[in-house]
């Protein structure tokens, strides 16, 4: 698939995660033809706008049934609110942007964005972590209208389009950093 503008990638981005969420909780250890119609339907639907990408309220949803822990490594121990769109980049001080954190994810990742600081650490992100940050990029593109922008004209934005994974591989994908049936 060919990408020229930020819209396009990032609605792309956001299809491919929707498949290999579907792969995921299929356990599915490879991609079918359901799993490419699901892409296809995802990525062709927002662009037309017969669809709408997922609110953030979905994922709001979810926090409140996780179990609080860091959402990098899992620990429980020394938690704080980490922004997952970094406010020094412009990042929104909001709590649907508010994820926890332990001390020691929280100070190497200092300023970085979470994605790249991942990618540094040859972490792929979890599945709903993904989404949610893909949620936060296509939503501050719409606001700043740089859907329809060339990639090689995009400006500096809060997020990191590079860092945002190309290819998802349908197995050992985590939804979350912890088995979502653990309980406490
Ligand atoms: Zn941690």
């Amino acid at each position: 698939m060919e990408v020229t503008t930020v819209g396009e990638l990032l609605h792309w981005r956001y299809a491919s995660l929707a498949m290999a969420h579907a792969a995921v909780t299929a356990n599915a250890q490879e991609y079918g033809r359901v799993h490419y119609m699901i892409r296809s339907r995802l990525y062709t639907g927002p662009r037309k706008q017969t669809m709408h990408v997922g609110a953030l309220a979905d994922d709001e949803r979810l926090k409140m049934v996780l179990p609080q822990a860091c959402c990098y490594c899992g620990s429980r121990e020394r938690l704080a609110a980490d922004h997952l769109i970094s406010r020094k980049r412009g990042g929104k001080n909001a709590g649907d942007n508010l994820v926890w954190a332990c001390r020691a994810c929280n100070s190497s990742k200092g300023a970085y964005d979470a994605l790249e600081w991942l990618k540094g650490r040859d972490q792929f992100p979890p599945l709903l972590l993904l989404r949610r940050y893909l949620k936060f990029a296509i939503e501050m593109c719409e606001e700043r209208l740089l859907t329809d922008t060339p990639l090689a004209e995009a400006p500096e934005l809060p997020f990191v389009l590079s860092a945002i994974p190309r290819a998802i591989p349908p197995c050992d994908l985590q939804l979350w950093v912890m088995d979502l049936s653990y309980s406490p």
